[in-house]
């Protein structure tokens, strides 16, 4: 097992979409799972994660970026820790996923979203494209980022162009 992943009650394997990590064993709200590791780099790329305005996080194929996005998520960053952790009970069965509009302005690669949730937002482009509804749901669990520029209304930020192929639903 990875040392950054902190539970031995999720497995990763390649699903039909992709790289994704599933709970082999009930997991309680709260429980880290993985460390968020990563080398801060200016430019962002499909599986960085924004930490400042021009600063991302880039995970170079640690176990946590394996995550996938979802828009009803079960898991969620803790930037005090730097943990990937449980927003609620995980049962046995139940793919792991964060949502990335809580860490990402404006994605460099947007994709569809097919995680199947009654408010999925369908196609991921960013926080900065939420509506005012979608941002107040999502504001618990954003990036002190986010957080800022959610509480200070700052809305300007060119995002970079997509240098990759566009990425499916679930595919890091
Ligand atoms: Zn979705």
């Amino acid at each position: 097992m990875d040392p950054t992943q902190l539970t031995g009650n999720v497995i990763i394997d390649r699903g039909p979409l992709g790289m994704r990590v599933t709970c082999v064993q009930d997991i309680d709200v709260g429980a880290a799972l993985f460390r968020v590791i990563g080398r801060p780099v200016p430019r962002p790329d499909k599986y960085s994660i924004q930490i400042a305005a021009r600063l991302h996080l880039a995970p170079d194929g640690a176990p946590w970026s394996l995550v996938n996005h979802a828009c009803a998520p079960n898991t969620a960053i803790d930037f005090s820790q730097w943990t990937l952790y449980a927003v609620r009970r995980i049962r046995e069965g139940e793919e792991l996923g964060w949502s990335y509009l809580t860490t990402e302005w404006a994605l460099s690669c947007p994709f569809e979203c097919a995680c199947g949730a009654a408010d999925c937002v369908r196609r991921v482009l960013g926080f900065k494209f939420l509506s005012a509804r979608q941002r107040a749901a999502l504001r618990p669990l954003l990036s002190p980022y986010l957080r800022r520029r959610f509480r200070e209304g700052v809305e300007d930020n060119p995002s970079p162009a997509c240098a990759q192929p566009t990425r499916t639903a679930q595919a890091p």
